[in-house]
C-alpha cells in the first residue's frame, strides 16, 4: 500500500532521503516541511517531494511515517510539539540526529502513552555541505544508517523503517541510544574537536612563522580535513553528549602527558612502541578494510607532468562512482603518487585499477 511520508527538514539529510525514498517506492506521497522557501521551492522543482509547507503541524496528521531531519534542538521541540496533535494511529515518528540519548529521551518523555511508535536515527554520512540544493541519492550508499530502539519502537517498526528506507542502500544496525553515544563520541565528536583545535594551535603558530603554511602537507590535511565542517551542526553535537565527551577530553590529556613525559626523559623504547601499537591497532582497524563509516575508496596515480594527463584519466573512469580527486602537489613526504581518486565503492576502486593499469603505463597504488 503507498504510504505518505513527512521529511520535516528539506536539508542535505532530509532532501538526500527523499530522494532515496523515491528511488524504491516512486508510489509512495512525500510531503516536505522547511522553514525557508529555497529548499522548498528545490525539493519541489527537482520532484523529490509531492508538496511542501512552512507550517509544520499541518501536514503532520496526513502522515503514515514522519522523519525530523532537524538540528537537535529542533528535533526535540518538534517531538514535543507532535505530542500535542492528532496524528494517524500508529504513525512512526524517526529522526535523523547525530546524538540520541537526549532525544530518544525527549520522544519517551513526550510521545509515551499516545498511539505511536518512534525509533531513533542516525544516517552515518553527510558532509559539510547543507541545504537541498546539495541533495544526492547516493549519499548514504554503504554507510552505516543506525537506529537505537527504545520503549516506543515496537518489533515491526524496524521493518517498516527499514523497507522505506531500501533505497538508500544503507547498512542497517541496531544500537543502543547510550552506547551510541558514547561510541561517536569516540570516532567522531573528540576527532571533530582535535581537528580544530590543530587547526587552530597551526594558524595561530603561523602567524609567527609563515612557512607553517607552506609546509603543511598531506599528514596534517588528513589530520583536519573535518575541521571545515558546519560549526552549529557540531556545537549542538558537543551540548547534547557533554559527559561522555568530556571523559574522552581527560583521557586523552592523559595520553598527551604519558607521550610529552616519554620524550622529556628521552625513553626511546617507549616512544617507538607508541607508535608501533598505534600502527599495528589502525592496521587492524575496520577502516583498514575499507568497510568502516565514512570510508572512501582511494587510489593513487603517479602521473607524469604533462598536458591533459588528467583529462586522459577521467576519461578513462568515466561511469565510475568517481566523488573527489585530488592532485597532491609540492610536498608529497607521506603522499603514494600525485594524483589521488577517491570511489564511493569497491568494485569501483577496482575496475578503475583495472583501467588504468590496462590503458596505461602509470603507476597504481592502492593504500
Ligand atoms: P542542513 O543544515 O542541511 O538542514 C537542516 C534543516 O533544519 C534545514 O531544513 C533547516 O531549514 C532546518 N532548521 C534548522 N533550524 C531550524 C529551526 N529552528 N526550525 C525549523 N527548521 C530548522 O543540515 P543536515 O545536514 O541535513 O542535518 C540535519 C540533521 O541530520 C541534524 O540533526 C544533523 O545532526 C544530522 N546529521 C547530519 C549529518 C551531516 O554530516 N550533515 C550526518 C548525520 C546526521
Amino acid at each position: 500500500m503507498a504510504k505518505t511520508v513527512y521529511i520535516v527538514g528539506l536539508g542535505l539529510i532530509g532532501a538526500s532521503m527523499a530522494l532515496g525514498i523515491k528511488r524504491d517506492h516512486p508510489d509512495y506521497k512525500i510531503l516536505g516541511y522547511n522553514r525557508s522557501q529555497a529548499s522548498r521551492d528545490i525539493a519541489l522543482k527537482e520532484g523529490m517531494i509531492d508538496r511542501a509547507t512552512d507550517d509544520f503541524a499541518s501536514f503532520a496528521p496526513l502522515a503514515d511515517i514522519i522523519i525530523l531531519s532537524l538540528p537537535i534542538k529542533q528535533t526535540i521541540a518538534f517531538i514535543k510539539e507532535l505530542a500535542n496533535l492528532d496524528l494517524k494511529e500508529g504513525v512512526i515518528i524517526s529522526d535523523a540526529g547525530s546524538t540520541k540519548s537526549a532525544i530518544v529521551d525527549a520522544a519517551e518523555q513526550y510521545l509515551d502513552g499516545k498511539s505511536v511508535r518512534f525509533v531513533g536515527a542516525h544516517p552515518m554520512a553527510g558532509s559539510h555541505k547543507t541545504g537541498a540544493a546539495s541533495a544526492d541519492v547516493n549519499l548514504f550508499e554503504n554507510a552505516y544508517y543506525i537506529f537505537t530502539p527504545s520503549s516506543l519502537t515496537s518489533p515491526d517498526t524496524l521493518e517498516e523503517m527499514k523497507d522505506l528506507l531500501s533505497g538508500l542502500h544503507a547498512r542497517f544496525i541496531e544500537i543502543d541510544a547510550k552506547e551510541h553515544d558514547r561510541v561517536t563520541s569516540q570516532i567522531s565528536h573528540f576527532p571533530h574537536i582535535l581537528a580544530s583545535s590543530l587547526m587552530e594551535q597551526t594558524a595561530v603558530y603561523a602567524q609567527e612563522h609563515e612557512m607553517a603554511r607552506r609546509f603543511a602537507a598531506g599528514g596534517f590535511r588528513d589530520m583536519t580535513r573535518i575541521a571545515e565542517s558546519e560549526p552549529g551542526m557540531w556545537t549542538s553535537i558537543l551540548l547534547s553528549n557533554r559527559e561522555t565527551i568530556l571523559e574522552r577530553i581527560e583521557d586523552f590529556k592523559e595520553r598527551l602527558d604519558e607521550v610529552g613525559q616519554a620524550i622529556s626523559k628521552g625513553d626511546e623504547e617507549q616512544i617507538w612502541n607508541f607508535f608501533n601499537q598505534a600502527r599495528e591497532q589502525r592496521q587492524a582497524m575496520e577502516i583498514h578494510k575499507r568497510g568502516g563509516v565514512d570510508s572512501s575508496y582511494d587510489l593513487y596515480v603517479d602521473v607524469p607532468d604533462e598536458e591533459d594527463v588528467i583529462l586522459r584519466i577521467l576519461e578513462l573512469l568515466r561511469g565510475t562512482s568517481l566523488v573527489n580527486i585530488h592532485i597532491n602537489e609540492e610536498n608529497r613526504e607521506d603522499i603514494h603518487g600525485i594524483l589521488q581518486i577517491s570511489f564511493k565503492n569497491a568494485q569501483d576502486l577496482e575496475r578503475a585499477e583495472h583501467l588504468i593499469t590496462e590503458n596505461t603505463d602509470y603507476t597504481v597504488v592502492i593504500k
